[in-house]
């Protein structure tokens, strides 16, 4: 449901048709799988505990707001996903999501492969020892200066997204004296979203060179010419919060027919498809998303019948999963500070934290659930609204939620399924300093991202 910003405010946006509020959950202290971190529970005095420590501990330790990490999870995340698509194909993980250089190991050791979309990213993932082979460079305006670095530490392959970009990498490739990986990025006119898709024949976005109108193919035919690049293969990735596989079906089909007419044309079987990323997960308990081996087998079976049809040999797939890896194996625990009960509406509660940390809510009117978690409560639910405290009416972390009513300042509440797109998109708005990352396991925490402090700004500010 749409639910974009009110014109004259948010007070006035609060018309909201009948029967839009879920009913309070039957237990406001369950802790719902589904939306937890895998380790995530209560323990016998009511405190939730994650990876073996429990968040008042936490919260002493580190500090509130934090992102809290399940290591176990992510790298349990990670697993799945490179056993289900197994030996014969890759899984590059979209360090856009959250990039670290822990994770960055984790990953490694798991055995996932890394998509990076800028420079610092780039740093980030070689000083972490990922082998450049197995990193992919993405983005629709990289600079000759990250090209450059890109061909220099000898990534695996660059996924080019522009006519301009193609000879830009071929001449860098080969006034370095190498021949750079690529594969060309398209738009196939599927945008999809959560439970729907839409299948068009343009799209209208800046992502990827369009398959309409023959485009594609003339990018094709140019980065077969350039002795400076290696084309492997086409890469599409339709969107973001995808629960319905019948998008990938349409986008397959579309790439497929590329690399039939490409092969008619010149001869050429290129060997690799990259469907993207996008996966759902669940932001609450109303999300029902696939485990991915069930997205494994969908995708496999769809790249499979569509080069059957086409008489290709299947190329080896890749995936590019953000989200679906980390995002559910964090969450950010915060501290309450004041509760603002408005009558007849709902309880503003808020948070030591905000748009800062989580810009999710205020940017894509995303949802989110939230819990009470340094102690249970018996008492009745009371419809709550979760803000932060920035200078800021939509600086709302959690829109709807509904919470214990006998919350009280200095309980620590937390939201799950935030281990994407939080940190990573974190600013310094009202200078408020971003929170840290911290990874628990087997019952150890530490930190892997550090706070950041004043004199962190102040260091930046050169006056
Ligand atoms: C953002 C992005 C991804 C990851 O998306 P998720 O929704 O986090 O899975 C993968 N590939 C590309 C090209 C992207 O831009």
């Amino acid at each position: 449901m749409s639910r974009s910003a009110h014109p004259a405010g948010p007070r006035y946006a609060d018309v909201l048709p009948e029967g839009h509020y879920s009913a309070p959950p039957a237990d406001l202290n369950a802790l719902d799988p589904k939306v937890w971190a895998q380790t995530v529970t209560r323990d016998e005095h009511g405190v939730a505990t994650v990876g073996g420590v429990d968040v008042k501990r936490l919260a002493e330790e580190f500090g509130t707001p934090a992102y809290v990490m399940d290591e176990a999870d992510f790298r349990a995340r990670a697993r799945a996903w490179r056993t289900a698509f197994g030996p014969d194909a890759d899984v590059f993980y979209a360090g856009k999501a959250f990039l670290s250089r822990a994770v960055v190991r984790w990953l490694h050791e798991e055995g996932l492969n890394l998509d990076v979309c800028s420079g610092g990213e780039l740093t980030t993932a070689l000083s972490a020892g990922m082998p450049a082979e197995r990193i992919a460079f993405h983005g629709n305006n990289k600079s000759a200066e990250e090209i450059e670095r890109a061909v220099t530490a000898g990534v695996g392959r660059i996924v080019l997204d522009s006519f301009q970009e193609i000879v830009r990498v071929a001449h860098i490739a080969q006034s370095l004296g190498k021949r750079q990986r690529v594969q060309i990025r398209i738009t196939v006119g599927v945008e999809a979203h959560t439970h729907e898709f839409i299948a068009t024949a343009h799209e209208d976005q800046k992502f990827g060179i369009p398959l309409a109108g023959g485009q594609a193919a003339e990018a094709v035919r140019r980065a077969l010419q350039l002795d400076g690049l290696e084309l492997i293969g086409i890469h599409s990735h339709i969107g973001s919060q995808i629960f319905d596989m019948s998008g990938f079906e349409v986008a397959a089909h579309r790439v497929v027919s590329l690399l039939r007419s490409v092969r008619d044309e010149h001869g050429v079987e290129l060997p690799e498809i990259d469907l993207g990323g996008g996966l759902g997960i669940a932001y609450t308990s109303d999300d029902d998303p696939r485990e991915p081996h069930e997205i494994a087998k969908a995708l496999t079976e769809i790249v499979t019948r569509e080069c059957e049809a086409a008489k290709l040999r299947t190329p080896r797939i890749s995936v590019e999963p953000g989200r679906a890896v980390v995002g559910p194996t964090a969450f950010t625990l915060y501290e309450v500070g004041t509760i603002k009960p408005l009558d007849g509406l709902r309880t503003y509660v808020s948070v030591d934290g905000g748009m800062s940390d989580n810009i999710r809510t205020a940017l894509y009117d995303a949802e989110y659930s939230v819990a009470l978690v340094s102690r249970s409560s018996d008492a009745e639910p009371m419809l709550a609204r979760v803000v932060g405290k920035h200078c800021e009416s939509g600086d709302i972390v959690v829109r709807d939620a509904f919470l214990p009513a006998d919350l009280a300042p200095g309980d620590l509440i937390a939201v799950p399924a935030t281990g994407a797109y939080c940190r990573s998109m974190a600013s310094n708005y009202n200078h408020v300093t971003r929170p840290p990352v911290v990874a628990v396991r087997d019952g150890e925490a530490r930190v892997i991202v550090r706070r950041e402090t004043e004199e962190d700004l102040l260091r930046l500010d050169v006056g």
